[in-house]
């Protein structure tokens, strides 16, 4: 009897605590059920501002969008800026088509921070030289000419820098050497001599055919088509100084047609009209962080993120649209809801992770005293797909068993379940995201484990940096279930009265 009533009063001394975080997340559930807004953010940030490269006008405008509605919900925020680009970069719509006969519109795109053309410019078409005689014979031509290059597209583009002019004239020399070999080779012993290939360098003479007047460089590339960015010349880019040569990369089997009539010495006209526009810089750039105070430790920390930069060829609709916008809905249900949580919640959107998650590794760099001092960061950069199950540690089982348990209750399509994990090797480097600087720093990174349950077919390959990556690649009901249980595990994880227990995380 005795010991019944002790339990009831440490029951009843329990009770408030549990009941109000436990009505949040009943709140949390409902507004999800009724009014979950993940796709409405997803629709500003893929049809209204675009694809968010940064530097773009569309990044700039999606960050400050992102931070008005976290101020609209309640939320502080902190612009955090993390670096500057030299110059900015804003892409046009982009046509091509190729004349005559066998008229067709050409599938292609330009990696970012290239040039664009002259308005509508038609040209002949020739196979690049590869030999200084080649070069001789054909330089007249060049001019106005589009040059198909060899080689495959790998979203890149062809390096216009001093540097790999001198890296291809010494490849050139090279060539010429292997050349004169296979030819006193030859004459030596014809039958068995073997000749050696020349080494073979896309846009061999660069320089030279910009030299010459050329319209621009044409490479084949596999379908569905990526374009990045001019990785290697964008920080030394000024607006005095910008590059010059349009750099398409088109439909392989459109390449394969037009590459053989070329050989077959038949005349084939292109015309390009690519809309590549830049901006006077230096233009900031900021990850966007939304902060729901704690109420009894402001300085322990949940945090949540996906990156709100993206590939701007298409409009980042999954890289990473499936992870920002659930974010912020997660975000707004807990402040729709009335959450007051114990610990703060960092809402990170981030900048530049398609650069070199340059976004995520400065917070890193820059917070250090807090490192120690994050439950778990949450990062989702996976995928339009549900979160089914998490794997948790030993030590974490008690608080993550109660955190977990209403998720049973969403959707009965969606079940989840609980996983032990093993410690992990904690990493040396990052790996391709941006929790990756945050477990390189020790910091617990937790992630749900995804599954595509209703079979929707989806393949991350198919729209990772492709221009597929839109919009109408996400899948509505796995991403609003994905705001609802980040919201709810996220809120249970900054209400408990102790930072989740890191022991046995990392090896
Ligand atoms: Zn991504």
């Amino acid at each position: 009897m005795k010991r019944n009533i002790i339990l009831f009063y440490a029951f009843l001394w329990f009770l408030p605590v549990f009941a109000q975080s436990d009505s949040t997340v009943t709140r949390i559930i409902e507004i999800a059920r009724t009014d979950n807004r993940t796709m409405q953010h997803l629709d500003v940030l893929c049809n209204r501002f675009g694809g968010r490269l940064v530097g773009s006008d569309a990044y700039e405008n999606a960050a400050n969008w992102a931070a008005s509605k976290f101020r609209e919900w309640g939320m502080q925020v902190e612009m955090d800026e993390v670096g500057s680009v030299p110059v900015g970069f804003n892409r046009g719509p982009w046509f091509g088509r190729m004349m005559g006969e066998e008229s067709m519109s050409l599938h292609f795109v330009t990696p970012s921070y290239t040039s664009g053309t002259k308005g509508v410019q038609r040209g002949h078409v020739m196979a690049e030289p590869k030999t200084r005689e080649e070069f001789n014979r054909m330089k007249g031509r060049l001019k106005g000419a589009w040059v198909l290059i060899t080689g495959k597209s790998n979203g890149f583009p062809i390096d216009f820098s001093a540097e790999s002019d001198h890296r291809r004239d010494s490849i050139i020399e090279a060539n010429m050497k292997t050349m004169e070999m296979n030819r006193a080779g030859k004459s030596k012993d014809p039958k068995n001599y073997k000749a050696v290939e020349p080494f073979d360098e896309p846009a061999l003479f660069y320089r030279e055919m910009r030299e010459a007047g050329i319209l621009g460089i044409i490479q084949s590339a596999p379908v569905p088509l990526v374009a990045l960015y001019d990785r290697n010349n964008i920080m030394d880019m000024t607006f005095e100084n910008l590059p010059v040569t349009p750099d398409i990369k088109l439909d392989e089997h459109q390449f394969e047609l037009i590459e053989r009539m070329v050989k077959e010495r038949r005349q084939v006209i292109l015309e390009f009209d690519i809309r590549n526009f830049f901006k006077p810089g230096p233009v900031k750039y900021h990850n966007v962080i939304g902060i729901i105070p704690g109420t009894e430790f402001p300085d322990e920390y949940v945090i949540m993120g996906g990156h709100l930069d993206a590939y701007d060829v298409a409009t980042g609709g999954v890289d990473d649209g499936s992870g920002v916008t659930p974010t912020m809905e997660a975000a707004r249900l807990i402040m729709a809801a009335g959450g007051k949580p114990k610990s703060t919640i960092l809402v990170m959107l981030f900048a530049a992770e398609e650069f070199g998650l340059w976004g995520s590794q400065h917070w890193v760099n820059q917070n250090t005293e807090k490192l120690g001092f994050i439950s778990n960061m949450f990062n989702r950069d996976y995928g339009p797909l549900p979160p089914v199950s998490i794997s948790v540690t030993e030590a974490m089982w008690n608080d993550m068993e109660q955190i977990c348990r209403p998720l049973n209750n969403i959707n009965p399509d969606f079940p989840f379940e609980l996983k032990k994990r093993e410690p992990i090797e904690r990493p040396e480097k990052p790996w391709g995201t941006d929790s990756g600087p945050f477990a390189v720093a020790g910091v617990p990174t937790l992630s749900f484990g995804l599954e595509d349950v209703k079979g929707y077919n989806f393949s991350y390959r198919e729209i990772w940096h492709t221009e597929r990556d839109t919009y109408n690649m996400s899948i509505p009901e796995y991403q609003e279930h994905a705001a609802v249980v980040t919201a709810v595990v996220v809120y249970g994880m900054a209400c408990l009265n102790h930072l989740l227990p890191a022991e046995g995380y990392y090896k």
